[in-house]
């Protein structure tokens, strides 16, 4: 099977191509390189198996070269990181309507299925508004913050997709299938996008201060990169899931506060760890989600899946990784454990 991986120089892109190579598929990853890095896919350079463009899904004519040639396209391109979406709004909705709807177009017309990547994000302040609720399940209602406040542009703009995505199954059966990443994290993904665990332990190992934004209450849920690839394997493989939208993520809560402390000990670094106004980082007026916890049932009852990685188990794969890095390869302290993605 070939597949087009639109963004697939990204950090869940790169470990998606991974995976499908081992399994002796063929992969032609698009990506403008623009939050996408050309290491993550040097490797491949050479094989017969892997084909990398570097162009715009905005770009119809390149996307249509590569969409005729693959049988299945999963659309990962988007604007990435709550801190590049605050910095480029316009080239965030651009990006996240405009290719996506370019996509979809294309994948109707030469008829091939496509998984398209959302986000928790489209939830917004939905476990604020209802404290009763434990997690958030797919057709649950959201709620998202008004157009002055610019974070919930992305939320808007992914929730557009999702529309466009069902619209196209419903109107014109295009097999698709939407999945709502909540906070996918792992090695090889880069601090630079401002996401909160590569950037804890780049901090941590470099004993720079440990930035905690607001009060550090807030939760969040991470899933180990690994997990989320196998089960955007699995859907892609379950006719079950055409048409419908599944949370991909890991139940287990902690406090961004607990996350620092247990970043410090890790590493075993001696940072601080200190508190910064969410106004100071993003901006006055700036809006953050108290709690984000996926209810997986419907994964796991569509296509069998259980995240197998705890967040200690990706916190040791972050550390590793990065400390192998920062020491340019030379000093390897630990090994990244490299799990077998099994179908
Ligand atoms: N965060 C933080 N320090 C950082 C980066 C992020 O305290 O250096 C917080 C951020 O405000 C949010 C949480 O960590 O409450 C997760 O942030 P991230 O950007 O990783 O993902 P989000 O869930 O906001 O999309």
């Amino acid at each position: 099977m070939r597949y087009l991986i639109t963004g697939g120089a990204g950090f869940i892109g790169s470990h998606l191509t991974k995976c499908l190579l081992d399994d002796g598929h063929e992969v032609h990853v698009l990506d403008n390189l623009s939050t996408g890095r050309r290491d993550n896919v040097q490797q491949w350079t050479g094989d017969d198996a892997f084909t990398l463009t570097i162009g715009n899904v905005l770009n119809e004519h390149t996307l249509e070269q590569c969409v005729e040639s693959c049988d299945r396209i999963v659309h990962l391109a988007a604007a990435v990181g709550v801190k590049r979406v605050m910095e480029k709004p316009v080239e965030t909705i651009q990006t996240n309507v405009g290719g996506t709807e370019n996509v979809l177009q294309m994948a109707r017309y030469h008829d091939k299925k496509t998984l398209l990547a959302s986000t928790s994000e489209i939830y917004g302040k939905a476990m604020q508004t209802n404290p009763s609720l434990d997690a958030l399940s797919e057709d649950g209602d959201w709620t998202l913050g008004t157009t002055s406040k610019r974070r919930w542009a992305y939320a808007c703009s992914k929730a557009m997709d999702e529309f466009l995505a069902q619209a196209y199954y419903d109107e014109y059966d295009l097999p698709v299938i939407c999945v709502r990443f909540f906070n996918t994290v792992g090695p090889g993904q880069s601090s630079r996008y401002g996401m909160v665990i590569p950037n804890f332990v780049e901090r941590a190992l470099e004993e720079r201060p440990i930035q905690v934004y607001g009060d550090g209450t807030q939760t969040r849920c991470f899933t180990h990169v690994h997990d989320a690839v196998r089960a955007v394997r699995r859907l892609l493989n379950e006719p079950a899931a055409e048409g419908e939208v599944f949370n991909v993520g890991r139940p287990e809560e902690v406090s961004i506060n607990r996350l620092a402390e247990r970043v410090k000990n890790r590493v075993g670094s001696s940072s601080t760890i200190t508190h910064v106004p969410y106004d100071e980082v993003y901006g006055p007026g700036f809006e953050d989600m108290r709690r984000r916890t996926p209810d997986i049932t419907k994964l796991q009852d569509t296509v069998d899946f259980a995240p197998s990685h705890s967040l200690e188990d990706i916190l040791r794969d972050v550390v590793a990784e990065m400390n192998v890095a920062s020491d340019g390869g030379g000093q390897e302290k630990q090994k990244p454990s490299d799990p077998a993605l099994e179908q």
